[in-house]
């Protein structure tokens, strides 16, 4: 490698900061994560990232720049995180701090949409005309869509926030402040809540609810058809007004895919009218994590 052929892209999460080395080609090169600090201030954000990127030693020199992908409100243009309600931070000028910390151009993109970005150049979207238009529906924490309509990236803050349809005015209240949210029961937020609720606490998201879906106990059937109903809540209205033509599901639940689609096509079938889902795919990410590190590989490198 010469020149400038090297780069940093930080995925900021609620639980978890992940950082990756990547190559220009798109090659993730080296991977670490830590947990997100107990009291996550912009500062002790950037302490995290430094510790990552300090035990991958490399030459300065060679890096391009830094992307970081933040959940939330982000205005790219002017490097401002505007909101970000689980780190509580509000108007947050982190591109000009990452800057100043690292002596590196930084580069700010909302977390789904530096997925949806990966997931365009360089997984399902590889595929596809560039005049189609498909979804990328992480499932993490909570649910949002990344949208590329018409070979455009939809940059607006507020597209594609399915998590925040409400199925029923009366359901569980929601970080958002409305009640029964798709987010109550899809994520796994919801998903935790309703394993509670059921009688079995959650401890590991694998173990405690995953498995006892794979081993068909009654309870986690029921906990996983209540999911695959609220996603398909969010996906009906995604597929009745854009018709895309591939629906990626993403994120680490996305993981599991292959247990619960047959309970998402007999959801998805009471919400939409026969033949609706004729044009479009649905289909579960081969990318999985490595997406925003590929996204963000694309923004400094543009290939
Ligand atoms: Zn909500």
């Amino acid at each position: 490698m010469s020149g400038k052929d090297l780069g940093w892209v930080a995925d900021v999460g609620g639980t978890n900061i992940r950082l990756a080395l990547v190559g220009h080609r798109g090659e993730i090169l080296r991977e670490d994560q830590c947990s997100t600090p107990p009291v996550p201030t912009p500062m002790a954000v950037l302490d995290v990232l430094e510790s990552l990127c300090a035990k991958m030693p490399i030459d300065r020199r060679a890096v391009q720049g830094l992307v970081l992908g933040i959940p939330g409100v982000v205005d790219s243009g002017n490097g401002m995180v505007k909101l970000n309600a689980n780190l509580g931070w509000r108007d947050v000028p982190l591109e000009k701090m990452g800057r100043e910390r690292f002596g590196l151009p930084v580069v700010l993109q909302n977390d789904v949409r530096l997925h949806t970005l990966g997931e365009w150049k360089y997984g399902v979207g590889r595929q596809l005309d560039g005049a189609k238009t498909f979804a990328d529906v992480v499932i993490g924490t909570g649910i949002a869509a990344g949208l590329v309509v018409g070979g455009q990236l939809l940059q607006d803050p507020a597209t594609g926030e399915i998590g925040h349809l409400s199925m029923d005015r009366s359901g569980w209240p929601c970080g958002c402040g409305k009640r029964g949210c798709v987010e109550t029961v899809v994520g796994a937020k919801g998903l935790r809540r309703l394993c509670m609720e059921a009688g079995h606490p959650v401890e590991s998201f694998m173990e405690d609810v995953v498995v006892p879906l794979m081993e068909q106990e009654p309870w986690a059937v029921k906990v996983w058809q209540t999911f695959a109903a609220g996603l398909a809540f969010g996906l009906s209205a995604l597929i009745m007004v854009l018709r895309p033509s591939v629906v990626v599901l993403s994120g680490g639940i996305a993981g599991s895919f292959m247990h619960w689609q047959a309970m998402l096509w007999e959801a998805l079938a009471d919400e939409l009218f026969p033949g609706a889902l004729a044009e479009t795919e649905i289909v579960a990410s081969a990318l999985s994590t490595r997406a925003p590190y590929l996204g963000g590989s694309y923004l400094l490198f543009g290939r």
